[in-house]
Order: C-alpha cells, then structure tokens, then sequence
C-alpha cells in the first residue's frame, strides 16, 4: 500500500512524459495557423508560386536547413543532416487552383489570375494545399528542434504543378535524386473531404488512380443542316462515340479492376441549320495499373475509328486521339511501411482516429517519386478535413459535402494542420529514430 502510495506520488511529481511530437506541435499550432491563412489568402496558379516558394523557404532556411531554390520550376529543396542514417523525403505541394472562393472566410482569397488557356479566374487553395505547406513548416520545425532524438537526413521538398500534374517530373528531371540526397523513405499527406477531421486514413498498396487526359477531334463533313445527304454529321459520330465508350469499361475491363471513362466536355457546331465539320471530344481516363490503362486507351482509339468507319466517314476523316502530356501515374502506398506508419499512428491517437481506406479514382503525381526508383518506401495519407458538426450533419441527412476543388471548400484547419504535424513528426522521429 505504501508503496503504491509511494510509486504514485512520484509519478505525479515527475514532469509529464515528454512527447516531441505532441507538445511542439501544440506550441507551433498558433503560427502554423496565422502562416495558414497567410497562404489561403495568397494561393498561386501551378508554375506561378514564386511567392509561397520564397514563404517556405525562409521558414526551412530559419530552422536551420540547407535551402536550394528553383528546383524544378518553383521548387524548394531543404536538408538538414543529422549523421549517418536513412534519408528520409517528406513533401509538400504548393499550387493553388482556378477556382472563384466562396467559403465566406474572413481570409477568403481575393486573388485573380489568368490562366494558361487564357481564362481569367479566381485562385483558390481549393485542394488543402495551404493546410498541407502549414504542417510541412511545423514538421521541419519539429524536427530541427529534435535532433538529439534521431540520426540520418531529412528532405524537406516543396513541389510546384501538382494539380498540373507536373511538379514532381519536374523536381525529378531537375536532379532531385542525383543532386540531393536520395531517400530511402518517402511521406506525404493529403487533406481528406470525405473524412471527419483529424482522422487519419491509410490505403496500403494503390491509393489514387493513372489519370490520361484524352482529346478525341471527331471530323466530319460540314453543309447544310437542311441537306444532310451531302454532308457527313460529326455530332451524330461524336453521339455514338460516347454511347460506345460506356461499353468499355462495363463490357471489357474485369469486373475486378477498376477503371473510369468520363467525357468531360464535347464542343461542335455554330448555328441550327449548319452541319459543322469538327467536334471535340475532352476525356478523363483512370485506372491503377499499367495493363489496364493501355486497355482503355487502345480501347477508346478502336470504338472512335470503329463508329467513323460505321458511319462511312473517308480515311482522311478518321478522328485524331491525343493522349495529353499531363498524364499523372497512379500512386502506389508500399505496404509494409503502411502498416508500419498504421500501428505506429494508430498506438498515438487511437483506433478510431486512424482507419483504412479504400483507394479512389482521384490522381496525385506524389507517386512519381516511387516510380523513379521502386526501392523507396513510400506513402501517402489522408488527413480528415470535413469539420465535426459538418460531418454529423451530412450523416443525419445523407446531404452532400463539398469535395476538395469546390469553392465551398473549408476544411476545419486547425485539426488537419495538428494531426497531420504531429502524425508526420511521430512517423519522421520512428523512421530516423536513433
Ligand atoms: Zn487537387
Ligand atoms: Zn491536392
């Protein structure tokens, strides 16, 4: 008894257990949230992000770390070695979108721009960006002030064009892995709107899909709508083009894989009575793996050219397929350190908090950085955005929430900027531990 009595008291006397990773993040959380709102307010267009750069870099060149600027466009790179060890890569993106705000924040964007397509817009961190460069901030933070507790070298990047689905090719073609340090172990994180905040989710394996942007010009012969035997009708074409595809994956892709065909816009045709002699075609095209993808892309080049033989289309008519530059490969979560970082996350915050995921058809180019060279270890999370009394709602109605990209977008912040500092932080100090 009196030793229980004892033991007690000494435990109560003794200072709380030092837990880096929680009691630093909490300390950061206030200037995390005002760097936050700085960057919301502040969003810049893929390829133009010159000015949140220049933020990141003075953070990371303030906590101690070796900073490289202009890699790959706007990229950032910042070291910070700590004796031998594994190399350790942890990134952050930095674009924000064409997308009008209407949040109805106080510090809503204000900011407009133009697009490459010549569009004038609003610019808003419609995807959580900002929420992901505030936690890559209070990470290295994190770390710079725990260095006594781990050994190796942290790789600190700040990747441009992700929503381009550029940036990562970019810092990759410009010496990432040659003039850097090369990792051994790659973290991401991505805010979640489909997902409580502060949840953490985990997919092991395939995570986010290949997405192809196809453009599919479909040619005809133009006259007058009044005369159609003189013509040959590309809307009719483009018409059975669409019914065709949706035949793709339901008929021809193993009911086992996933994959998606979506056309996302079709423009043909100036007036009533003129038949036109061109219409366009904007696909999407998913998938995870390599085979199906080239299913689906041999697939929709057969069913066009297929339906415009059928329609007696001439061979200088045929349409023209272009499979776009921006191709964004799938993103593989290797599993065994997804299950490393579940049980290690799952242990700080709780079952309930951190769950496995199912994959989604979105795209992220972070999986580009496993793709250049297989042996990393690589992941990427979600990080629950959707506020509490959000969420309860949507639960109790079955209303919609609105998806990362909408200009409703407001994810409760604070939440996904702890979480996610505080799971990075745990998951870079077990990595590197000593
Ligand atoms: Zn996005
Ligand atoms: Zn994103």
């Amino acid at each position: 008894m009196l030793r229980t009595l004892l033991l007690a008291t000494a435990l109560a006397a003794a200072p709380a257990a030092a837990d880096p990773a929680h009691d630093l993040t909490v300390a950061a959380l206030p200037a995390l949230m005002e760097q936050y709102r700085d960057f919301h307010a502040h969003p810049e267009l893929s390829l133009h992000e010159t000015a949140t750069a220049a933020k990141l870099a003075e953070a990371a060149r303030k906590a101690g770390y070796e900073v490289t600027e202009k890699v790959g466009g706007t990229g950032i790179v910042a070291v910070l070695r700590n004796g031998p060890g594994p190399v350790l890569l942890i990134r952050a993106d930095m674009d924000g979108l064409p997308v009008i705000e209407d949040t109805g924040l106080p510090f809503a964007s204000k900011v407009r721009a133009t697009t490459a397509a010549g569009l004038e817009t609003g610019v808003m961190h419609a995807c959580g960006h900002d929420t992901h460069m505030a936690s890559w901030i209070g990470t290295l933070q994190n770390m710079a002030a725990t260095r006594s507790r781990w050994k190796g070298t942290l790789v600190m990047i700040a990747q441009p064009a992700e929503e381009s689905g550029l940036g990562a090719r970019m810092m990759l073609e410009d010496g990432l892995f040659t003039r850097f340090p090369r990792p051994q172990f790659a973290l991401a994180f991505h805010d979640s709107a489909s997902q409580p905040a502060g949840q953490i989710g985990v997919t092991p394996g395939y995570a986010l899909a290949n997405v192809d942007s196809v453009d599919l010009v479909i040619k005809g012969v133009g006259g007058h709508g009044a005369y159609p035997q003189t013509t040959k009708d590309p809307i009719v074409l483009a018409a059975r083009i669409v019914g065709a595809l949706q035949t793709l994956v339901s008929r021809e892709i193993d009911p086992q894989q996933s994959a998606v065909v979506t056309v996302g816009a079709i423009n043909g045709g100036s007036k009533h009575n003129i038949i036109g002699s061109e219409v366009t075609m904007l696909l999407t095209v998913r998938s995870f793996t390599p085979a199906i993808r080239k299913q689906l892309l041999d697939g929709i080049a057969r069913i066009a050219k297929g339906e415009a033989i059928a329609a007696g289309m001439p061979e200088d008519r045929m349409p023209a397929m272009t499979i776009k530059d921006e191709f964004t490969p799938s993103t593989f979560n290797t599993p065994p350190l997804s299950a490393r970082m579940q049980a290690l996350w799952s242990a700080r915050f709780g079952k309930d908090r951190v769950v496995a995921t199912p994959p989604v058809m979105g795209g992220e180019d972070f999986g580009r950085y496993w793709l250049a060279d297989n042996a990393i270890q690589s992941l990427i999370f979600w990080v629950g955005g959707v506020p509490q009394a959000k969420w309860d709602a949507a639960q109790a109605s079955k209303s919609g929430l609105p998806s990362l990209h909408s200009a409703y977008w407001a994810p409760d912040a604070e939440k996904v900027i702890a979480t996610a500092t505080e799971a990075m932080t745990a998951a870079a100090l077990d990595i590197l531990k000593r």
